[in-house]
């Protein structure tokens, strides 16, 4: 990750804020944030135990510092870039290999709105650069050339790419994935409640010790209102958003979630919240969701039945998913 000026303010600003992870540290919980993976991590966790507290937290950091040398395109040796730098493609860590099965998997229902192949494409954009730019559709049509979900296969662990210049990026998937192992290094140390937000990439584990784990969902246009409120145990809470990192130029917002049929940011969404079983999950279908907006979103959801959505459409209108419904709580 390039750590450039904009980009550290943003993470700066959104560290100070954190207006829609509205949790307040009790008694008896740490809570500890860290820079990673081009955003803010923040863990909290809840126990009687401080010391063993503190190092279950720094092991789940560890984790996902573990995680990104494997899947980020901006590390040099990591299972991403060496990828993307094959002409045909190379093995990968048995991790890699379990995020691009399931994002192909994601790819290949949502008819490629998802893809792990846009590499070229987000280079080109140049979000968070100093100036970025909007290419113009020759640029566009050369990146998205030899591309899309079926250009990139799996076997085991070795990973196959059709074309040579085709560069994977699981900037749409990694984050979710990174927050599943934390968790899971959590309960093996023993931590039976806490919080993982990478960014608005979530897992709520198990029940804090006075109240639930309760989430305000960010009103996409107004910074400081809570959309909506939900209540959770045991489950992701994974929102993608058209404010999280875009431009605008001549009035138009460009965010950094694209549609692969143009190669332009998908038009449908403002924002897409989605819960579900694990982050990882959460974190393509929010992504896939977003990208075919309000009613192809839903009708791909009907695909996952324990996965629900709270979907604000380009034009403000709220859709959700009919069982969004059972953890909606008074704000
Ligand atoms: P998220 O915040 O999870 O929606 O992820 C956005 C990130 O996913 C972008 O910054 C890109 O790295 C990547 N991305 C953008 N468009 C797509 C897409 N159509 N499919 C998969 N990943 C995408
Ligand atoms: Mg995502």
């Amino acid at each position: 990750m390039p750590w450039n000026r904009p980009l550290i303010i943003g993470l700066l600003v959104m560290l100070l804020a954190m207006t829609w992870w509205r949790l307040q540290s009790d008694d008896g919980e740490i809570r500890r944030s860290r820079l990673m993976m081009g955003t803010v991590v923040e863990i909290v966790a809840g126990g009687e135990d401080s010391n063993k507290l503190e190092s279950a937290v720094d092991a789940a950091f560890a984790e996902i510092a573990r995680l990104d040398m494997l899947l980020s395109r901006h590390q040099e040796k990591s299972d991403v870039t060496r990828l993307s730098q094959s002409d045909r493609g190379s093995k990968v860590a048995v991790e890699t290999a379990e995020v691009i099965t399931l994002g192909l998997d994601v790819a290949q229902r949502s008819g490629g709105a998802f893809d792990l192949t846009l590499g070229q494409l987000k280079a080109l954009w140049g979000f968070g650069l100093e100036n970025p730019t909007v290419p113009d559709r020759n640029t566009l049509s050369a990146a998205l050339s030899g591309i899309g979900p079926t250009a990139l296969s799996l076997n085991g662990q070795q990973v196959t790419k059709q074309s040579p210049h085709l560069q994977v990026d699981l900037g749409g998937i990694a984050k979710g994935y990174a927050v599943d192992r934390a968790i899971a290094v959590l309960r093996e140390h023993g931590v039976a409640s806490a919080a993982v937000n990478a960014g608005g990439d979530m897992y709520l584990l198990g029940q804090r010790p006075e109240r639930s784990w309760r989430i305000g969902i960010q009103h996409p246009r107004q910074k400081d209102t809570v959309l909506e409120t939900v209540q959770v145990s045991d489950q992701a809470v994974v929102t993608s958003g058209d404010y999280e990192r875009f431009f605008e130029r001549d009035g138009i917002r460009y965010h950094h979630i694209f549609d692969p049929q143009n190669g332009l940011p998908a038009r449908g969404c403002r924002s897409v919240t989605i819960i579900a079983d694990s982050v990882v999950l959460g974190d393509a279908l929010a992504t896939a969701v977003f990208v075919l907006g309000p009613k192809a979103g839903l009708q791909l959801l009907t695909q996952y039945p324990k996965a629900e959505a709270l979907i604000v459409a380009a034009d403000g209108t709220l859709y959700n998913s009919p069982g969004w419904a059972q953890y909606r709580v008074a704000p």
